[in-house]
């Protein structure tokens, strides 16, 4: 398996699962895809239908990651993927499942269900991969005598999910900056709480724009970067992505008996990097009708599916809304599809997001491109603060089911794609416990909250502020990685 770049760098060149793993994007700016997909036979899916997930995950990876030995690989799957790591489930006799699928009810002439990806350490879908990523740098940083230092910003998910993912890890520093005082109380107990020694969290007197803004000026200053052995973690990672390939099978079978079924998936989106990996795994053959983009009021992939045209938001164009780990100004992963929209052609993704440099955004509907959409299963839809209040109720009345607002944002547009005789498959992307105050003004009681963290704000805390100064933060990064 090789990649290259949707900009086109790097055709005929050799770079392997292995060499961009640790990297961001291509060296032309552009994100690395695999130089085709890989295809699953019907042999093959029927025989991945009884596995458990660790094995399933070891089958898919080892498609895109033919240069780590599959002994290596195995091992690494089966201590990510244990019912330990993934235990904060709602129901225990689940737990072996990793991502058990929760019928709510029939809707629409089919059944309507929640896959649950966020029974992870932080309670959201993104432990899914970074536990993955986690492992895997570990074990690539070892193999190469090398060490990596992640400088991430984040206003809650993101950091969180890799700091669980990193701490303890032979090789990895993380350097985490979040807006002092700006989360919620729950999520900073969750990052400030960890006391690992290779694990720094640093509150910026700022807000997450300026965190953003420092680690772009810290990346830009190259020799720092170089001499450092910065790297980071966002979602344009490709080990990421691919990780997340895995839900999507192991969804189909639990919904479906046979292969000849078809099952549709909405997925809560912000940054593309979720659906992405279900346009992935529809692209490796399996069986999926339709891929449901869901945005919030920050409806930048949904304009672009209804309309085929990509307009990027300026950061005072964008909302700060209720599901906020969808409040994206543009986003990053969707390059990735526009690349496989276009027929895969590096010349002309180079210029539309050249477009998107220069001019804000491109209008594909002029150029007839638009119209493949359907053939790749894309529809979308938008869901407001009013939206997401009501189908937390109506969801929490209906099914006896607390659920979190970014799936909320899924289950309302879900409802507006149904199919008779076609599963639907909604992907729930965190635990309500997150997002507590929506949760009390739609239900007018506490969000449940599992057992592991009961007291959590109660637990000693370990940070530093720093002042919102790229330089105060390098000197604290230098110190600390001589
Ligand atoms: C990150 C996140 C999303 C958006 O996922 P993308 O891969 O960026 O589209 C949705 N919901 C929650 C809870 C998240 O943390």
């Amino acid at each position: 398996m090789n990649y290259i770049s949707t900009r086109g760098a790097g055709i005929g060149e050799r770079h392997t699962f292995s060499d961009i793993l640790l990297g961001g994007l291509a060296k032309d700016g552009g994100l690395y895809l695999p130089n085709e997909y890989p295809k699953v036979s019907a042999d093959e899916l029927a025989r991945w239908r009884t596995l458990p997930y660790a094995d399933l995950a070891f089958e898919i990876l080892r498609k895109f990651s033919d240069d780590i030995p599959d002994e290596d690989l195995r091992e690494l799957t089966r201590r990510t993927y244990t019912a330990q790591v993934y235990c904060n489930v709602r129901d225990e006799e689940n737990a072996a499942q990793i991502t058990p699928l929760k019928t709510l009810g029939v809707e629409g002439g089919a059944p309507l269900s929640l896959l649950e990806l966020s029974n992870g350490p932080t309670l959201a879908f993104k432990d899914m991969a970074m536990q993955l990523l986690g492992n895997l740098f570990e074990y690539t940083l070892a193999k190469h005598g090398q060490t990596l230092n992640i400088l991430g910003a984040t206003s809650g998910d993101t950091g969180s999910a890799a700091e669980y993912a990193m701490r303890g890890k032979k090789g990895i520093r993380v350097f985490m900056l979040s807006p002092h005082k700006k989360m919620s109380a729950f999520q900073t107990a969750q990052m400030y709480s960890l006391q690992d020694p290779n694990i720094f969290n640093i509150a910026v007197e700022g807000v997450f724009d300026d965190c953003q803004d420092i680690v772009k000026a810290v990346s830009n200053d190259h020799a720092f970067k170089a001499r450092q052995k910065i790297g980071t973690v966002n979602s344009i990672n490709w080990a990421r992505v691919v990780a997340q390939v895995v839900y999507y099978f192991k969804g189909y079978f639990a919904a479906t008996k046979s292969n000849d079924e078809r099952v549709s998936f909405t997925v809560p989106s912000g940054n593309f990097g979720n659906v992405c990996a279900g346009h992935i795994a529809r692209m490796m053959g399996l069986p999926v009708e339709k891929l449901v983009v869901a945005t919030n009021e920050n409806d930048v992939l949904d304009e672009f599916f209804r309309t085929g045209i990509y307009r990027v938001r300026k950061s005072s164009e964008t909302y700060h809304t209720s599901s906020p780990s969808m409040d994206i100004s543009k986003a990053s992963n969707f390059e990735r599809f526009v690349f496989d929209l276009l027929g895969r052609d590096p010349a002309r993704v180079l210029q539309l997001f050249r477009d998107v440099e220069e001019k804000g955004g491109f209008d594909l509907q002029a150029s007839g491109d638009f119209a493949r959409v359907q053939e790749f299963g894309f529809v979308s839809g938008r869901s407001s603060h009013d939206d997401r209040v009501d189908t937390i109720r109506d969801v929490f009345e209906q099914y006896d089911t607390m659920i979190d607002t970014h799936t909320a944002d899924g289950v309302k547009v879900a409802r507006e794609h149904l199919q008779a005789g076609i599963p639907m498959i909604v992907l729930e992307t965190a635990q309500p416990i997150k997002f507590g105050e929506t949760i009390r003004e739609a239900l007018e009681r506490e969000p449940e909250r599992p057992a592991a963290f009961s007291g959590i704000e109660d637990l000693p805390q370990r940070f530093v502020v720093l002042a919102n100064d790229a330089e105060r933060v390098k000197a604290f990064v230098a110190e600390r990685t001589r």
